[in-house]
């Protein structure tokens, strides 16, 4: 049985419920979390933390080992400066691992862009959608990043949302052409998700573990309005339908001011178990309309600073990576870890303005949403 199940069996949905805790497994020769290193001065936050994410998220560090060929780029080469740390993440004795050779692999590949820069703070998310994409260009360099197939591509077949967006008019009948797009985080405004989540529960006696997914519908479809096709006079909500199942879903909260005061609203709106078949106004697949993805991970920014919490399914506990730092989160579910946030303890880092990143992953798999937040 998939721990998911086990540990979020009794709800843990949207707003509040944290039961469902179960004991521990026993522990047997479990390599203990690793730290970044980040030295005054080389502003790799954002970096640790989307390479703790990677690492963590056992569906990727899986599927990466696998992976032998590639197309190598010498000492700009993301993939062989990824392969060196996840050797250095598994057998190394060090507590605290450099990340200087990805950092300077990264620096490299974007110099044009003038993108992750040596030295200069970046953004979490946009890293691990790169990252991600120059995964892609390393292995599968003969196909397109729009429509990759590739079986051993990971970033594709793991992360990637396949979707087309399109408007009909429940007026006049008319539709806009497909738009089909890909994403590797699904970004969804802030100031939407808590404008959305007040009008749900406007209308509901309690929260249900079932609304998340429909929150973040309704959040990402909100202000996205468009004319009728035909200019019948009607305006139109986009509709996004998804076409593959995705078995980690990353979800990007963007927020819009460095101060917004709705930190502790979106800790509030963030739920644990999230169902793929809410978030778009259709899934085609019948996998992807059945999945329950669960929230594995988030970085979190605050203070000019990144950090991750992420739940390393082997121990069940969920840790928290602060660049070197490594500790355990006391209290034992997500839940509980972001209650401990709104009492602005140990881990008010995640009350912040800015971008905050979650990750997930499936059921089957791993877990967790977007460079925010992390579902698998
Ligand atoms: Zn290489
Ligand atoms: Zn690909
Ligand atoms: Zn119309």
């Amino acid at each position: 049985m998939s721990w998911k199940r086990n540990y979020f069996a009794s709800g843990g949905g949207a707003v509040g419920g944290v039961q469902g805790l179960v004991t521990p497994r026993t522990m047997t020769s479990i390599a203990p979390s690793k730290g970044l290193s980040n030295e005054p001065g080389q502003n790799s936050c954002f970096l640790n933390s989307a390479l703790q994410v990677l690492w963590h998220l056992d569906i990727f560090r899986r599927s990466f080992r696998q992976l032998t060929t590639h197309k190598c780029m010498e000492d700009s080469c993301i993939f062989c400066a990824l392969k060196s740390i996840f050797a250095q993440f598994q057998f190394s004795s060090e507590r605290v691992l450099p990340s200087d050779a990805l950092r300077s692999a990264l620096a490299k590949t974007f110099q044009d862009e003038q993108r992750f820069q040596l030295g200069i703070m970046d953004d979490a998310a946009e890293c691990f959608e790169n990252l991600l994409m120059r995964i892609h260009f390393h292995i599968s360099a003969e196909s397109r990043e729009d429509i990759c197939t590739a079986k051993h591509c990971i970033p594709h077949q793991k992360f990637a949302m396949t979707l087309f967006e399109q408007c009909v008019c429940t007026s006049c009948g008319a539709t806009s052409d497909p738009l089909p797009f890909i994403q590797m985080v699904h970004y969804i405004s802030t100031t939407s998700l808590c404008n959305q989540a007040v009008k749900m529960l406007e209308c509901r006696d309690k929260p249900t573990p079932d609304m998340f997914g429909e929150l973040l519908r309704n959040a990402s479809n909100m202000g996205d309005l468009r004319n009728c096709p035909s200019n019948c006079g009607e305006v139109l909500r986009i509709r996004r339908v998804l076409m593959n199942s995705p078995e980690i879903v990353s979800i990007g909260l963007v927020w819009d001011s460095d101060h917004s005061d709705l930190a502790e609203d979106v800790i509030h709106s963030l739920g644990t178990c999230l169902r793929l078949g809410d978030l778009f106004y259709r899934v085609t697949e019948e996998k992807a309309r059945q999945a329950e993805l669960y929230l594995v991970g988030m970085v979190c920014y605050y203070g000019k600073h990144y950090s991750t919490f992420f739940f390393q399914t082997k121990i069940r506990k969920w840790m928290y990576f602060d660049d070197a730092h490594v500790k355990e989160v006391k209290r034992r579910s997500f839940g509980e870890c972001m209650l401990q946030c709104r009492e602005g303890a140990l881990y008010c880092t995640v009350s912040a303005a800015s971008p905050l990143v979650p990750v997930g992953a499936e059921t089957t798999g791993t877990v967790p949403y977007d460079t925010s937040v992390l579902y698998v």
